[in-house]
Formats: structure tokens, C-alpha cells, sequence
């Protein structure tokens, strides 16, 4: 295993109702990506989808993938594209479990959103994710 110094929290700032696989197919041919985005995807109905195997490395903050686990919800934008924090309660629900557990595999990692690393111009998750996992 890799080591693992963030749990990194991310919105997808698409409208919540966007498949998956859409976002996949903009990686791959938008953006040229092999790997995905993040290791994990929370729908609005609370599911939990992994995209990749955390041992590998994904494609979420530039420059810290190596030590990070990408985690996202669907939505984080309003129906203009201004960051809003629209998670539904099970979402909510699952960020909490999901970052709980890999908590509890990486005692030492730090949860905090995308917007919280250096030099990040995006608003990414729409929520402050070290507050509200200070405690987790
Ligand atoms: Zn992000």
C-alpha cells in the first residue's frame, strides 16, 4: 500500500441528477485521463461507487495524488454552476461512514476538501470539509 497522507473530499460541480458514466467519458475523451478522477463516487441516493482500487492513484488534486484518496458527491453547484453545497442527507450519511472508515485504516491521514490544498482556485466540495470532519 501506498502511503496516504489526505482523505480529500471533492464535488463533482455537476448538476446532481449526471451519470457516472458521463463523467467518466469526460475524463477520458475531454480530458485525456487514464486513471479516474476518484477512488470513490457518492450518489444522491447515498450509494457508494468505487472507481478504483485505493492502492492505485487517482486523479483529484494535482501534485498530491500520490499521497491522496479521492473521494466526491455528485453536485456541489446550483443550477447556474455557482458551488452550492446541495448534498441530500444520504450523502451526507455515506461521506461520514466512508471517510470513517478510512479513517480508521489511515489514522494518520488528513480529511480536508480540494479547496483546502495550496493554490486551488475552485471552490471544490462547496462545504467545509475540515470543520466538518474535524472530529471524525
Ligand atoms: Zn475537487
Amino acid at each position: 500500500m501506498r502511503t496516504i497522507k489526505y482523505l480529500v473530499v471533492h464535488c463533482t460541480a455537476t448538476s446532481q441528477k449526471t451519470a457516472i458514466s458521463s463523467i467518466q467519458t469526460y475524463w477520458k475523451k475531454q480530458l485525456g485521463w487514464k486513471m479516474p478522477g476518484y477512488h470513490f463516487i457518492v450518489k444522491p441516493d447515498g450509494e457508494v461507487v468505487s472507481l478504483l482500487p485505493i492502492e492505485q492513484v487517482s486523479n483529484g488534486v494535482k501534485g498530491f495524488n500520490h499521497e491522496s484518496i479521492n473521494i466526491s458527491y455528485i453536485g456541489g453547484v446550483d443550477p447556474k454552476n455557482i458551488p452550492q453545497d446541495n448534498r441530500t442527507l444520504p450523502q451526507k450519511a455515506s461521506l461520514l461512514q466512508l471517510l470513517t472508515a478510512l479513517k480508521q485504516k489511515f489514522p494518520k491521514a488528513i480529511i480536508q476538501g480540494h479547496r483546502d490544498f495550496p493554490n486551488v482556485k475552485k471552490a471544490c466540495p462547496s462545504f467545509d470539509a475540515k470543520k466538518e470532519y474535524q472530529n471524525v
